[in-house]
C-alpha cells in the first residue's frame, strides 16, 4: 500500500513510522513551518492529571500514558536512544495546600484504571524543594511518580529516522492534494503528481488551508504559545521533576542545565510568529513567582509554536467522510507531545484498515460539521 503523509510534526512522523513498520510504502512531505508546535512544545508527559472527565479524552490520554514507555523501548530497538525522555516525576504545586486534597482524590480514582501513573504521594515543603531547588520555600506538593518529560524535536526526529530506516522517503515541500471521483489519488508538487492509495494530512494548525480546496472544512485553529528557555549555569537539572502549578503554567528541566517555563495560550492569535513583550513578561512573572531561585538564570531563547486546537479540544483521527483514501490527524492541542505518538499509531491502523484498540468514533475529523451531521 502506498501512503503519502503531509506534515512531519509528531503526529505525522508517528503515523509514518507505524505505517512503515507495518510494511507500507510511505512518503512524507513537510515544509518545516516556523511555529511548528512539535518544535516549541514544552514536553510534559503526564496524561493522568488533566481535569477533563469525558470518556473520549480518558481513552486516548490513558492509552498514550501506557504506550509511551513501550514506544521508548521500541525506538531503542530501532537504534533511537536520543529522545530527551526521562521519567523525572511531576510535582503539582498549588497556591493553597488544601487544593492538593482534590487533586489526590482525582488521581486515586484514576489510578484504579491507570496504575501505570505510579505512586502518588504528598511531599512536605522541604521534600519538594529538595527535588526542585529553585522552588519557593514553604510549598508542599503532590508527586506523581511516572510523570515524564520529552524533547519534542528529538522525539520527532527519532520517529522520522526510524520510519526512514524502514523505507519511508522524506521530501521537503508543500504539495497540493489531488482528488477526483470522490477519492484522493495522491499529491502534486512542482507540477509532478505522486500517486498513492491514501493521503494522510497531519499538517497541524495549517491543515485547514490544505484541505479547503477539496471542500473540506476542518475545525482547527492555531493557538500561539510563547515559551521561555533559561539556563542555570553549572547546575545539574537533569533529574528535577516537572513543576505544575494549578494556574495552567508549568516548569520543566532538561539535561543541559536548561529550565523551560511556559507558556502563553493566545486564543485567536493566527500565525503571528513574534515573541512579544507581554508574552515574555507573562511567562517569566509566573515562573519566577513559583520558582524564585531562577531569578539569576540566563534567558537563552523564547520559542513560539501554534497548537492545533480543535473546536472541542479533542484529537481528530481517521478517514474524511466523502473523500475516499483521505485521512486526517489533528487537534492535539496542548497535549500533542503526550498524545501524538499514540495517536499516530491509531491513525496508521485506521489507514491500514486494521481494528483499533479504542473506539475512534469520537475522534472523527469532521464531527460537528455539516457532512458529519448529515450521515
Ligand atoms: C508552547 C507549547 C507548549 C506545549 N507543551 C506541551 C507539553 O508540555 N506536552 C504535550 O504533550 N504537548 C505540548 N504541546 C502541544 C504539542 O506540541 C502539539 O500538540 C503537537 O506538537 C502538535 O503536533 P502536530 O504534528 O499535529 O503539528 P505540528 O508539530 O505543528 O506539525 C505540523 C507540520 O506540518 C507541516 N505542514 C503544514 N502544512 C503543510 C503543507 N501544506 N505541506 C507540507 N507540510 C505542511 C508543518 O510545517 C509542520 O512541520 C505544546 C505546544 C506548544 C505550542
Amino acid at each position: 500500500m502506498k501512503v503519502i503523509v503531509v506534515g512531519a510534526g509528531v503526529f505525522g512522523v508517528s503515523t509514518a513510522y507505524h505505517l512503515a513498520r507495518a510494511g507500507a510504502d510511505v512518503t512524507v512531505f513537510d515544509r518545516d513551518d516556523a511555529g511548528r508546535a512539535t518544535s516549541a512544545g514544552a514536553g510534559i508527559v503526564c496524561p493522568w492529571l488533566s481535569a477533563r472527565e469525558d470518556e473520549a479524552w480518558r481513552a486516548i490520554a490513558f492509552g498514550a500514558g501506557r504506550f509511551y514507555p513501550e514506544l521508548v523501548a521500541e525506538l531503542a530497538g530501532e537504534g533511537e536512544h536520543d529522545l530527551g525522555y526521562r521519567r523525572v516525576g511531576l510535582m503539582v504545586v498549588p497556591d493553597e495546600a488544601a487544593q492538593l486534597d482534590a487533586v489526590e482524590q482525582r488521581l486515586a480514582v484514576r489510578r484504579q484504571v491507570a496504575p501505570e501513573m505510579g505512586v502518588v504521594r504528598r511531599l512536605s515543603a522541604e521534600q519538594a524543594v529538595g527535588l526542585f531547588p529553585a522552588l519557593r520555600p514553604g510549598q508542599p506538593a503532590t508527586h506523581i511518580e511516572a510523570g515524564a518529560r520529552v524533547n519534542g524535536r528529538l522525539m520527532a526526529a527519532a520517529l522520522l529516522r526510524a520510519a526512514q530506516k524502514r523505507g519511508a522517503e522524506v521530501r521537503q515541500g508543500s504539495p497540493e492534494i489531488v482528488a477526483d471521483g470522490g477519492a484522493a489519488r495522491g499529491v502534486r508538487l512542482d507540477g509532478q503528481v505522486v500517486g498513492a492509495d491514501a493521503v494522510v494530512v497531519t499538517a497541524g494548525a495549517w491543515a485547514p488551508a490544505l484541505l479547503a480546496p477539496l471542500g473540506v472544512s476542518l475545525r482547527v485553529e492555531p493557538q500561539k504559545g510563547q515559551i521561555v528557555h533559561l539556563r542555570l549555569a553549572g547546575v545539574d537539572t537533569s533529574g528535577w521533576p516537572v513543576l505544575q502549578p494549578m494556574n495552567g503554567y508549568y516548569l520543566l528541566t532538561f539535561d543541559d542545565s536548561r529550565v523551560v517555563v511556559g507558556a502563553t495560550r493566545e486564543v485567536g492569535s493566527g500565525f503571528d510568529y513574534r515573541v512579544t513583550a507581554a508574552g515574555q513578561a507573562e511567562v517569566l512573572n509566573v515562573g519566577l513567582a513559583v520558582a524564585p531561585g531562577l531569578a539569576d538564570a540566563e534567558l537563552i531563547e523564547t520559542r513560539v509554536g501554534f497548537r492545533p486546537m480543535a473546536a472541542d479540544e479533542l484529537p481528530m483521527i481517521g478517514a474524511v467522510f466523502g473523500i475516499g483514501g483521505l485521512f486526517v490527524g489533528n487537534g492535539l492541542g496542548p497535549s500533542g507531545l503526550t498524545l501524538g505518538p499514540y495517536a499516530g499509531r491509531l491513525l496508521a491502523e485506521a489507514v491500514l484498515g486494521r481494528a483499533s484498540e479504542i473506539d475512534l468514533g469520537p475522534y472523527d475529523p469532521l464531527r460537528g460539521c455539516g457532512a458529519y451531521m448529515s450521515r
